[in-house]
């Protein structure tokens, strides 16, 4: 290991506890949770097995009343919960690593779903979850026992073998002791309102209570919020932000710090860099003893170093960068830093949250599926046949299948017809503020660059005679997809009607730097990223843009990935014209006609331009023409002709690196088949049944 790096593979000393480096998987949700605990438990044992010294649970309701029901998060309601826990934390102890927990009471944040409770709150405050409903006022006996309920969930953490029990005060809104802490949610005016001393009270009766219970062999850890991002108006460095600081100092044995709200927090690197929380926790470490954790989608060893060197951070606490490589502390530690897959920080790991479906990340496939499918991030099983294999196409799905079967040692030749490896990848990287997605081209070209048995051809589109003639006998065919310029998309079945000589611009001849001017309408019915980024980039050329979309916002599907928000705000400021619930009917000369998605109305507005961003068609035009050939297959030593990825079903970058993945395992290993999954039946037969 490069010495520079030394000082990430110290221990650490956490109360009573002793992690072996400071590496810190913090607490993050994966959509697995308690309901499927073997997935969830086997994704976490992989980050221990990759070296970092503390694995943490995503947050953990300790009570019916805190039901985050229709996500699926971990669940202590009462010793029926125990074995799931068990089982995690004997999986990531076996590779060393400390287990922590992070207990949560949602307060008025659930709805309650399965339990069917009311909400609880300081205050009687509308919930955030479910419209129409309410949260119930906690009285001061109410608070003794939901205390109470903390401390149970305490003892029960460990028993089942934590090492880290958290106290959860983050993430603004999220949290009960949070909402104790401030004024928007908490109007109280006995001991528990009012001053900041009062509002903290709750908190640091957790704190103290928490470490009176487990203190002795457990650390007891606190997650707070210092800073709300809000400006005068919030939680900050500048006010109480700091004072709570001060007030708890002596109290929790570590400080796992950051900002909010999630969407802060996990900012997508469209609208932050790696280490962006720094100027805002970089106060605690002068206010506190016990050590301090942090995150800030650390995958640079040296950003890491500088942070504990100049005293910012003790421990390097990661989500994203551990989901998108579980082996990142090892590579360090064994000098393999140039193999890190780095986090792109695209946030498609916290989809899986919002939509309850096992975790998937778009640098790391294997993730969500260590258990379901057997997967591990570094190792592959071994080629099962001498085939050589021939990949038509560089993007995502390609270059992955391509390093995947290299790996297991197939010989493969990589053909692209552009003069640059990535597909598409590498086109939207261009776009604002979304360079850091190139990293899932850079980081497969440079590994595919060291294999000795990958050869690449870049300006080489192939036809389907050629690839007949080479024989290969494994033909994968990741051509890709290429936009509709018709209209067709979720809304219109049918394309547009186009009249009078109107221009209509495909999305691609965008992203290959053709330069636009005067009135550009954009229609979005993809509704996920690609429209809105290209709206920014054409605000800044200049343009007049109208961004029209079927939908009531602007990218909705991009709410699931904490950007929905940042992304309009970012378009009305630009000054582009934003039109939502309509949708592009015809166009006429210079001249758009929208149909109200309500009223079937019409309406016009000037269009210069118009780039429809709807549906995309697979480029699988040398798919068919190879197999209308199928019969001279055999003569030529083909055994497979496939197609993987966008060529097969547009989707997202994610996909299709999966997608490149799924095929490199699934080569000449029948058993690993498309839809071989394990899957978790819960079924309990009634003497099993728990009572909640
Ligand atoms: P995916 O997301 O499925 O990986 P992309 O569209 O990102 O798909 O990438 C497809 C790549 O395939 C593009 O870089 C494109 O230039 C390349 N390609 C398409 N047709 C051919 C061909 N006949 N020969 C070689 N490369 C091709
Ligand atoms: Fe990073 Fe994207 Fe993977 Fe999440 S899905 S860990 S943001 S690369």
């Amino acid at each position: 290991m490069d010495p520079r790096y030394d000082i990430l593979f110290e221990p650490i000393q956490i109360g009573p506890v002793r992690a072996k480096n400071r590496f810190y998987q913090v607490p993050h949700c994966n959509g697995m949770g308690h309901r499927w605990p073997q997935a969830m438990a086997e994704m976490r044992a992989m980050k221990a097995e990759g070296g970092w010294g503390v694995v943490c649970t995503e947050e953990c309701e300790i009570h019916p009343t805190s039901d985050l029901s229709g996500l699926a998060l971990m669940r202590l309601w009462d010793d029926s919960d125990l074995a799931v826990h068990e089982l995690m934390v004997e999986k990531v102890k076996q590779h060393g690593a400390l287990a922590g927990i992070q207990l949560v009471h949602n307060g008025s944040e659930v709805a309650n779903y399965l339990s069917r409770m009311p909400p609880i709150a300081p205050t009687a405050i509308p919930t955030g979850n479910q419209p129409s409903v309410q949260a119930r006022e906690l009285s001061k006996q109410d608070i003794r026992e939901v205390r109470g309920w903390y401390r149970e969930a305490a003892l029960r953490a460990r028993k089942a073998g934590y090492d880290i029990v958290y106290v959860y005060a983050s993430h603004s809104e999220m949290t009960l002791p949070f909402q104790f802490l401030s004024k928007h949610f908490n109007q109280r005016t006995d001991e528990y309102g009012g001053s900041l001393e009062n509002r903290a009270r709750f908190l640091r009766e957790l704190l103290e209570e928490t470490k009176e219970a487990i203190g002795d062999t457990c650390a007891v850890a606190l997650r707070i919020t210092v800073d709300e991002m809000l400006g005068e108006g919030g939680y900050s460095a500048n006010n109480e932000g700091r004072e709570i600081v001060e007030m708890l100092a002596d109290l929790p044995d570590l400080w796992d710090v950051n900002v909010s709200d999630w969407s802060n927090d996990s900012m997508s690197s469209r609208f932050g860099s790696e280490a962006g929380q720094e100027d805002y926790v970089r106060f605690v470490k002068d206010v506190v003893d016990a050590p301090v954790v942090g995150v800030g989608r650390f995958t640079s060893p040296d950003t890491m170093v500088s942070q504990i060197r100049r005293g910012v951070l003790d421990l390097i606490g990661a989500a994203r960068p551990s989901i998108a490589d579980p082996f990142l502390p090892r590579k360090i530690e064994e000098d393999r830093v140039d193999e890190i897959r780095e986090c792109i920080g695209c946030n498609m790991c916290t989809t899986s949250d919002f939509l309850a479906y096992p975790m998937r990340c778009t640098q790391n496939p294997t993730t969500g599926e260590e258990w379901r499918k057997g997967w591990h991030p570094e190792k592959i099983s071994p080629a099962g046949s001498q085939d050589r294999v021939l990949i038509v196409g560089s993007g995502p799905a390609g270059l992955e299948c391509a390093l995947a079967l290299s790996n297991r040692g197939y010989h493969v030749v990589l053909s692209e017809a552009r003069d640059v490896l990535g597909g598409r990848v590498v086109q939207e990287s261009n776009l604002p503020a979304l360079s850091e997605w190139r990293r899932v081209a850079d980081h497969r070209t440079h590994l595919l660059s060291t294999k000795p048995n990958v050869e690449t051809y870049l300006a080489s589109r192939l036809t389907a005679g050629e690839i007949l003639e080479f024989g290969f006998g494994r033909i994968v065919l990741a051509t890709g997809a290429r936009w509709r310029t018709d209209g067709v998309g979720r809304g219109n079945r049918l394309p547009i009607e186009v009249t009078g000589g109107a221009e209509i611009v495909a999305p691609e001849d965008v992203l290959s730097g053709r330069k636009l001017t005067g009135h550009v309408l954009i229609f979005d019915d993809d509704q996920y990223y690609l429209a809105s980024a290209l709206a920014q980039r054409l605000c800044e050329d200049g343009c007049t843009v109208t961004f029209v979309t079927p939908s009531s916002m602007v990218s909705p599907w991009s709410e699931y990935t904490l950007e929905q928000h940042k992304i309009q705000q970012t378009l009305m400021s630009m000054g582009a014209q934003i039109i939502c619930n309509k949708t592009l009917t015809a166009v006429h000369g210079g001249t758009a006609t929208l149909e109200c998605g309500y009223l079937g109305t019409e309406s016009t507005v000037e269009a210069g331009t118009v780039i429809p961003v709807t549906s995309r068609s697979p480029n699988d035009t040398l798919y068919h023409e190879l197999h209308e050939m199928e019969e001279r297959f055999a003569d030529h030593g083909i055994k497979s002709v496939d197609r993987i990825g966008d060529c097969l079903a547009p989707g997202t970058i994610a996909m299709a690196v999966y997608a490149g993945h799924q095929h490199a395992r699934q080569l000449d290993d029948p058993a690993s088949h498309v839809s071989g999954f394990k899957r978790e039946n819960y079924f309990q037969s009634p003497q099993q049944s728990s009572q909640a």
